[in-house]
C-alpha cells in the first residue's frame, strides 16, 4: 500500500490522467512514434521496463488500445511497481514517482462517487441530454475517474456505488468527435 504522500499523488494525477480519456491531449505524451513491430505489448499481467517497441497501437499503454479494451468493458489500469499508484490510462511511466517498471492489469470497473456536479449546458454533441451529471469516481483500484452518471443530480449523493460501462457514440456525438475518437467508446457511471 502506497504512504500518505503517495495516496495524495494518487488522487491529483489520476485525475489529471482521466483527461486522457476524453481524447484530449493524452495521445501525445504516450509515446505513439515507435515502429510498429508486432507485440503483445501492454497485454495484462506483463511485468518489467517498458520498452519503446511495445508502444504500437495495440498496447494498452496507448489510448487506441485502451479505448479498445474498454470498448469490450474492459478496463485496463497501470500499477507502478515503484510505489503501486494506479495509472488509469496505462502510462509507460508513473507519474508519482517515474518509475518505468509498470504492469498493466485489467481492473474492477466499480467504485464509488468522491464529488459530482450538473453540468446543464454541455457541449453542442450533448446537448440534447442536458442537463447531466458528472462524477469523479474512485474505482476499487485507487484510480480516479472522471464521467457521466446516469442519474439525475439528485438521485446521486457522496458514496453511491457505480459501475463502469461503455456504449457507442450516437451519430450527433459521433459528428463532434475527432477523427481518431469516432471508434473509442464513451464511458458512463450506472448506479450499482
Ligand atoms: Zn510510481
Amino acid at each position: 500500500m502506497t504512504g500518505p504522500n503517495g495516496e495524495q499523488d494518487d488522487g491529483t494525477d489520476a485525475i489529471d490522467g482521466t483527461d486522457g480519456t476524453d481524447g484530449t491531449g493524452g495521445i501525445d505524451g504516450t509515446g505513439t512514434g515507435g515502429d510498429a513491430i508486432e507485440t503483445d505489448g501492454g497485454s495484462p499481467g506483463r511485468q518489467g521496463r517498458v520498452t519503446s517497441e511495445e508502444l504500437t497501437a495495440e498496447s494498452h499503454f496507448v489510448l487506441p488500445g485502451f479505448f479498445s479494451a474498454l470498448a469490450e468493458e474492459r478496463l485496463v489500469g497501470g500499477r507502478c511497481h515503484g510505489c503501486n499508484t494506479v495509472l488509469v490510462p496505462p502510462r509507460p511511466a508513473c507519474y508519482a514517482c517515474g518509475s518505468r517498471e509498470i504492469a498493466v492489469e485489467e481492473l474492477s470497473r466499480n467504485g464509488e462517487i468522491v464529488t459530482y456536479t450538473e453540468v446543464r449546458r454541455p457541449a453542442p454533441a450533448f446537448a440534447a441530454d442536458a442537463p447531466l451529471t458528472i462524477a469523479i469516481v474512485e474505482l476499487d483500484s485507487g484510480a480516479r475517474l472522471t464521467g457521466r452518471v446516469a442519474a439525475d443530480y439528485d438521485d446521486v449523493e457522496i458514496g453511491t456505488p457505480v459501475e463502469l460501462t461503455v456504449r457507442e457514440l450516437t451519430e450527433e456525438e459521433r459528428e463532434f468527435a475527432l477523427d481518431h475518437e469516432t471508434d473509442w467508446p464513451l464511458h458512463v457511471f450506472e448506479p450499482a
